[in-house]
């Protein structure tokens, strides 16, 4: 089995405050504490995690200790980290996060660094193209995306996140978009009003890929396969504390499954379930389960 994951890996420096700040308004916080962030390296060590040796990150990190501590996180993920690269004179990504006390509502600022300098030429790598199934996520470069979706040879998993317009040759190449419901509207140029699954995977199968997995939090998923029934899959019942990254578990969870040779019905629910799991701890990564507590919590 083998998951490479082609995206960003950030610092996160969660801030912790009594009010969120107004424009043009100082704010006193409370504490700062830095957890490892960014949307690739959050998937890659979902898949980690799950999956154990056989999942590589492609990725761009600085030159300063921020690269240090984030390589360190996904080696303990159990991530092959060969192919994270240092890059001098930028620095490591990185998200300012002020969370709210109470409700956690937050804001984020998240600065690219290394993650702008990730090139077409790294990712046409042997770890690409071999590669069971491909992660992909758009913090880095559009062009860099495309061409990781061009080198695969395997299932390629796109996440439209953060959304932008996506251009056909590169939807073309994906095997499963996974986008959230937000996401998939403003892909879609569609309205924001409420819409029933069926309409969901309506609008998913009008985007181009082969495949769509529609995430809707706390609902679950909506598996929307090339052809055959739409299937709703319900997360088992948590406590949920914490939902940050609960998208990129999901995903991660859903690369290890595919990889391993589940079907895209059979991935969805482990996916599921890892991502229901992952909201019972705080941020990203403190609560990613391993591949026994999924295979206890499967719905
Ligand atoms: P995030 O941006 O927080 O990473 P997202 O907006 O990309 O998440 P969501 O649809 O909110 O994606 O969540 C992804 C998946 O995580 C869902 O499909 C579901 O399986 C799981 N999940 C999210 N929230 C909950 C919850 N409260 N309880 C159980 N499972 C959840």
């Amino acid at each position: 089995m083998s998951v490479t994951v082609v995206g960003s890996v950030n610092e996160d420096v969660l801030v912790a405050v009594g009010r969120l700040p107004g424009r043009g308004e100082t704010v006193v916080g409370r504490e700062a504490v830095l957890a490892p962030g960014g949307k690739g390296a959050n998937q890659a060590a979902a898949a980690g995690r799950l999956a154990g040796p056989g999942v590589a990150m492609v990725g761009r990190v600085g030159d300063d200790p921020a690269a240090e501590r984030q390589r360190a996180a996904l080696v303990d993920a159990g991530v092959d980290t060969a192919l994270v690269l240092a890059t001098p004179g930028h620095p490591t990504g990185s998200a300012t996060i002020p969370v709210e006390d109470g409700s956690g509502e937050n804001l984020i600022v998240v600065v690219p660094g290394a993650n702008a300098a990730l090139t077409p030429e790294d990712v046409d790598v042997p770890a690409v193209r071999r590669a069971a199934v491909v992660l992909l996520q758009l913090e880095v470069p559009l062009a860099t995306v495309q061409a990781a979706a061009d080198a695969a040879s395997g299932t390629v998993v796109l996440t439209p996140a953060p959304p932008q317009p996506l251009p056909p040759e590169l939807l073309q190449r994906v095997t499963v978009l996974v986008p959230n419901e937000h996401e998939l509207v403003q892909l879609a140029g569609a309205d924001p009003a409420p819409r029933t699954p069926a309409e969901l995977a309506a609008l998913a199968r009008t985007l181009g890929a082969a495949a769509s997995v529609v995430t809707l939090g706390a609902r679950g998923a909506l598996v929307v396969p090339e052809d055959g029934p739409v299937l709703l899959q319900e997360p088992p019942p948590v406590e949920a504390v914490d939902t940050t990254g609960a998208g990129d578990c999901f995903c991660g969870a859903l690369g290890a499954a595919l990889a391993r040779g589940a079907d895209l019905a059979g991935a969805v629910r482990e996916a599921v379930a890892a991502a229901a799991l992952s909201t019972t701890g705080p941020g990203a990564r403190g609560a990613l389960p391993d591949a026994a507590a999924v295979a206890d919590a499967l719905p």
